[in-house]
C-alpha cells in the first residue's frame, strides 16, 4: 500500500543569516490511507509550515516530500498543480468558500478546474455533500449556512472526486465545541472511507479522533503518540 503522504527528514529555514528562522528541523511524518494524524504544538512550533510543505505550497530547504508516492521535488510546476487539484484537499480555519457560488458549485470547483463535464461535476459534488450530511443544502449560498455547515462544505470540497489526502489547519478553530465535534466526526468518516488526513489542532479532544498525534516544538517532533485506547478518551470523544 502506497502512503498518501511521506515527509522524510524535512527541514525548512525562512530567511537567511541573522534573520534565519528554523521553522522545521528534520521532521518525518507518514500518513497511510485510512489514517488521521493530528499535529499539535504551541503557536510558532511549525504546524502550518508542515502543512504547507505537505501540500506542495512551500518547498522544504532539505528533505523529501512524497504525495501518493510521487516526489514533489521531481514534478514540474504543471504536474504539481494537477497533483494539488487531484490528490489534495485543504481545509482552513476560515472555510475559504466562494460567496457567489452555491455549496455544490464550491464543492465542484476543483473538478471543474480539472475539466470535468458539468453533469459529472454536479453528481460528484452532490455525493460529497451527501457524505457530510448536507445534500439538502446543495443549492444554498455560503451566507445562508451556519459556520459548522460551511466547514462541512469545505470538507466535502477537500475530498470530492478522486482526492484522498486532506490537510486541515485548525478547521474547528472558529466553531463552537459542539459544531467543531461534528466537523471532526465528518473528517473521521471520510478517513475511515479510505482518505488520509493531517489535522492541525490545539484541542486535545479533537486530537483524540486521530490515530496518531505528532507533537512539535520549535520545529522538531518531540513526541509521537498513538491515540488513547478505546475505553479512555477516544470512546468518550466519539460517543
Ligand atoms: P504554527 O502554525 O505552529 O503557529 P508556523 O509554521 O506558522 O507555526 O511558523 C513556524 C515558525 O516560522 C515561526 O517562528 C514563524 O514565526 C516562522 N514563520 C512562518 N512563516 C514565515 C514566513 N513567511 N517568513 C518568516 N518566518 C516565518
Ligand atoms: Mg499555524
Amino acid at each position: 500500500m502506497t502512503a498518501l503522504l511521506e515527509l522524510w527528514h524535512v527541514s525548512l529555514v525562512y530567511g537567511a543569516g541573522e534573520q534565519a528562522v528554523d521553522a522545521l528541523r528534520d521532521v518525518s511524518v507518514e500518513v497511510q490511507p485510512g489514517e488521521l494524524v493530528a499535529v499539535m504544538g504551541a503557536s510558532g512550533s511549525g504546524k502550518s509550515s508542515l502543512l504547507a510543505i505537505a501540500g506542495g505550497l512551500t518547498r522544504p530547504t532539505s528533505g523529501e516530500v512524497l504525495v501518493d508516492g510521487q516526489a514533489l521535488a521531481q514534478v514540474s510546476p504543471k504536474q504539481l498543480a494537477a497533483l494539488r487539484r487531484r490528490s489534495l484537499g485543504f481545509v482552513f480555519q476560515d472555510y475559504n468558500l466562494v460567496p457567489t457560488l452555491t455549496a455544490a458549485e464550491n464543492v465542484g470547483l476543483p473538478l471543474e478546474l480539472d475539466g470535468w463535464s458539468r453533469r459529472r461535476v454536479r453528481g460528484a459534488a452532490v455525493a460529497a455533500l451527501e457524505a457530510v450530511g448536507l445534500a439538502d443544502k446543495a443549492d444554498r449560498f455560503p451566507d445562508d449556512l451556519s459556520g459548522g455547515q460551511q466547514q462541512r462544505v469545505a470538507i466535502a470540497r477537500a475530498v470530492v472526486g478522486p482526492r484522498r489526502l486532506v490537510l486541515a489547519d485548525e478547521p474547528t478553530g472558529a466553531l463552537d465545541s459542539t459544531t467543531g465535534e461534528l466537523v471532526l466526526r465528518m473528517l473521521r468518516a471520510r478517513v475511515d472511507a479510505g482518505a488520509g488526513g493531517l489535522l492541525v489542532t490545539h484541542d486535545a479532544r479533537h486530537a483524540a479522533w486521530a490515530d496518531r498525534i505528532v507533537f512539535l516544538r520549535d520545529g522538531s517532533v518531540i513526541d509521537t503518540r498513538q491515540a488513547p485506547d478505546p475505553g479512555s478518551l477516544l470512546t468518550e470523544a466519539r460517543a
